[in-house]
Formats: C-alpha cells, sequence, structure tokens
C-alpha cells in the first residue's frame, strides 16, 4: 500500500470511526479514547506535513525526482529565473564546457526578460515551468488559481519560443491535494529533484561540499540562477565531476522524457 495522501486520509478516517464507536459505547475508558484520538491525529498531521514538504515521498502528485541509479549522469536545474544579472553569465559558463541544464522559469520574470528566456532555449537548454508568481502564498491558493497561474507561464512561454512546455516544478518543491489539482487539469508533469544544493543559504564551499559528499549517478540537483554564488558552485561542481567521470546531461536525455507537446 503506497504512502500517499489518499491512502493516510482514508487509514485516518478509518481509525476516526473506530474511535467513535468506542466513544459511544457504553463502559468504555474515555482517557484511552482522547488518548488513542490525539496519537491518530498527531501520526496523520505529521504525515501530512511531510509529505507536502518532501516532494521525494510522491505523497500528493507523482513527481519524477531522479534519474537511472546504474549510469554516471547527472541533470542539473536551476530555479527562480531568468534573472538579468546572472542568468545570461551563467549559460556562458555552461556553453563553454558544453553543458546543458534546466531552467525551471518564473511566469512574471519571463515577462521582464524575454530575450534571456530566448537565449536559454538557442543555446540548447531545456525550460520548465516555475508558477506565475512564485508568491509565499502559493501553497495556499486554490486549484483553480494554481492552474491559472502554470496556464499563464505556459502561454507567455509559447508567446516568446512557440514551444509547449510540460515540465512543472512546483515552487518550494511543496506540494499538496490543491496543486495535484491544478497539474492533473493542466497535463503537466511534477519534476522534483534528488539531491538540494541549498545554494542561496551557504557559502560556496559548503554548497560544494554537500555535493561532493552526497552525489550519486542519477541525481538531479537543484539549484538557483538568482544566486550570485551560481558561477563559482557550477564551475567547481563541473570540475569535480570531469574528474570522477560524470556525465552532466539535460534533463530529457537522464529521464528519457519529452519536456514539451508536440504541435
Ligand atoms: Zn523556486
Amino acid at each position: 500500500m503506497a504512502f500517499n495522501y489518499k491512502n493516510t486520509s482514508l487509514i485516518y478516517l478509518v481509525i476516526s470511526f473506530i474511535i467513535l464507536l468506542f466513544a459511544i459505547s457504553k463502559n468504555s475508558n474515555s482517557y484511552l479514547i482522547i488518548t488513542v484520538a490525539i496519537i491518530a491525529s498527531a501520526l496523520y498531521l505529521t504525515a501530512l506535513f511531510f509529505g507536502s514538504y518532501l516532494i521525494q515521498l510522491n505523497f500528493h502528485t507523482k513527481s519524477i525526482n531522479r534519474g537511472n541509479k546504474n549510469t554516471k549522469k547527472i541533470s542539473i536545474t536551476f530555479d527562480d529565473g531568468p534573472n538579468p544579472n546572472i542568468t545570461s553569465k551563467l549559460i556562458e559558463t555552461l556553453e563553454k564546457h558544453h553543458i546543458k541544464a534546466t531552467f525551471f522559469l518564473i511566469g512574471e520574470k519571463i515577462e521582464q526578460n524575454p530575450e534571456i528566456v530566448k537565449l536559454i532555449f538557442e543555446k540548447g537548454h531545456t525550460i520548465g515551468n516555475h508558477s506565475f508568481t512564485h508568491s509565499n502564498l502559493f501553497d495556499l491558493k486554490t486549484a483553480k488559481k494554481m492552474f491559472y497561474e502554470i496556464e499563464k507561464t505556459n502561454e507567455i512561454i509559447f508567446k516568446i519560443l512557440g514551444l509547449k512546455i510540460k515540465l512543472f516544478r512546483p515552487p518550494f518543491g511543496i506540494t499538496n491535494p490543491m496543486l495535484a489539482k491544478a497539474l492533473k487539469n493542466s497535463k503537466m508533469q511534477s519534476i522534483g529533484w534528488s539531491l538540494r544544493s541549498l545554494d542561496t543559504i551557504r557559502t560556496v564551499e559548503k554548497t560544494i561540499k554537500n555535493i561532493k559528499s552526497k552525489l550519486k549517478n542519477g541525481d538531479i540537483i537543484l539549484f538557483h540562477d538568482n544566486n550570485p554564488k551560481i558561477i563559482e558552485i557550477i564551475d567547481e561542481l563541473i570540475l569535480f565531476t570531469q574528474k570522477n567521470g560524470i556525465e552532466i546531461v539535460g534533463i530529457e536525455n537522464l529521464l528519457n522524457i519529452e519536456p514539451y507537446e508536440n504541435i
């Protein structure tokens, strides 16, 4: 039985029903019933928290979080761009080393920087959707509003590049029932990650140290191209992968998927 939102909610519902039956029966121990009810609720809330927070659990929606562990290939992904000061320079660095990456772009920022979006695509990188606003309140939105954000971003990219985007990375990596519904309605594939670099909150040295100690075959690494330290980090990462015979490939190559709809 898979650990997901539907199964966990069903089990919680059944347990709640049994507790209720005991509660209304005569001779029942009310302290025991309350204790069991509190424990069951706490476990359920814990499951909801981790299920929403850890995209790799596939609790609310099925995300692709990594590639094949048997090949010496990894993918690098950049969220929260395009950034007018950093993304173009990052593209230059990637080009110098013939490396393809994936950029999960924010709709609002695409509108402000369409030329960078063209550059990302022209240089052979993959483009994905990372919502329109990336608002801090994104995860409190209704499925309808999330759907609108996804569609609006897709429309903007289509206007610039003529591409129908299929890949979506949830803002903050948070998933919930509303997002699951919005993704289903927009027919988007959620892409998670297997290695969070924590590039925005750590120094270059600590970020690289973390990656070196955790990197495995088939990993998808999460980075941010609004991070001023990113070029230094990527330079270091490339050195490390070259030394260890690890190939950095585009996400469609690692996962054997089509990132755009045929039109
Ligand atoms: Zn983000």
